[in-house]
């Protein structure tokens, strides 16, 4: 059986979840998995803004996304633009980037820069010392460092909390000038620098701001390095957290293949987590309803006998991913 991050985090999570993924598609996905899918398409392309924005158009315009507001397509439009201004921050910081080939036991989510480091690119709301231990903790983390027996850069970006369908931070919404349209951004030490009430909030999408200025200001306005935080995970063979988690990720790949065949009880504490699970209509169907009746949400899978894997295998592309915000 081939693991994967995705997988283990999606087993360790609901165990429902993992046997319904296992056995039908799901067309819904959150603004996150788009704006993941966008990214992570983005990264390794010769033209990361167009990329970003083409792949996340694709990603709406086949699937449903999972919205609490009814705005998709203000969402749409907003994530293209962030997935495209992301993906170039991190290409003019890490340089050309490769995805890390996966074996016939592990798929990987890292990419690898030319000189050989490898990031896992987590997209978070906020980053501080909580949501770092959260991450290195994380199979995202830790079974990339054991499968591959390598050291990692965990690479956070981020975001800012989703509200109204969209993610506020300064990667989407800065102040601009009401006459001569300078652009700037206001972080607190900024304050006392001159931007009084009258500079006007205004979103990227909806003005005609070149993304290399947009980025040139963020960097003026020293609010980019606080947007893009690395740190270096290692690895040690003899680690005894490195071997126990070897043995357990084993243990788990075992259990993995019966426990597709058995049903399992709700794990609610889950349900909401990330952007909401893809099954949430039918485990809270009034009427009891399987992945069947909602033939517009679900497919049964092509084969069955190939267990989904991880997030880039061939024929079987994830779109609607466990991916921490
Ligand atoms: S909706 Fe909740 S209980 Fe149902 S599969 Fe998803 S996480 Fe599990």
């Amino acid at each position: 059986m081939t693991l994967s991050a995705r997988i283990l985090d999606e087993y360790d999570r609901c165990q429902r979840r993992y046997a319904f993924s296992q056995k039908y598609d799901s067309r819904l996905i959150s603004p996150l998995g788009v704006l993941y899918e966008a990214v992570e398409s983005a990264l390794v392309s010769d033209d990361p803004e167009e990329t970003a924005k083409h792949a996340t158009m694709e990603a709406a315009a086949s699937h449903q996304l999972i919205l609490s507001d009814l705005n998709s397509f203000m969402t749409i439009r907003h994530t293209g633009f962030l997935a495209g201004i992301i993906a170039l921050a991190l290409r003019e910081r890490l340089g050309p980037l490769i995805r890390v080939e996966s074996t016939s036991d592990w798929e990987s989510s890292l990419f690898e820069t030319e000189s050989g480091t490898r990031h896992r690119i987590e997209l978070v709301s906020h980053f501080d010392d909580d949501r770092l231990r959260s991450a290195a903790h994380s199979w995202r983390v830790i079974g990339e460092l054991v499968a591959l027996e390598a050291p990692l850069t965990l690479t956070a970006v981020v975001i800012g909390p989703q509200r109204g369908g969209r993610r506020h931070s300064e990667w989407s919404k800065g102040l601009m000038h009401p006459q001569n349209r300078a652009l700037r951004f206001a972080p607190r030490q900024h304050k006392a620098a001159g931007l009084t009430a009258g500079w006007t909030k205004v979103w990227r999408e909806q003005e005609s701001v070149p993304t290399a200025r947009w980025l040139a200001q963020m960097r003026q306005d020293a609010v980019l390095d606080q947007l893009i935080v690395s740190r270096e995970i290692m690895y040690r063979e003899t680690d005894a957290r490195m071997v126990a988690a070897k043995r357990e990720m084993a243990i788990l790949a075992a259990e993995m293949q019966e426990a597709a065949k058995q049903y399992h009880p709700m794990r609610r504490s889950s349900c909401d987590e990330f952007g909401g699970c893809p099954f949430q209509a039918i485990c809270y169907s009034p009427n009891g309803q399987r992945p069947e009746d909602f033939p517009g949400l679900y497919s049964i899978r092509a084969s069955e006998s190939t267990p989904r894997t991880g997030k880039h295998s061939a024929g079987a592309r994830t779109l609607h991913p466990i991916h921490s915000p």
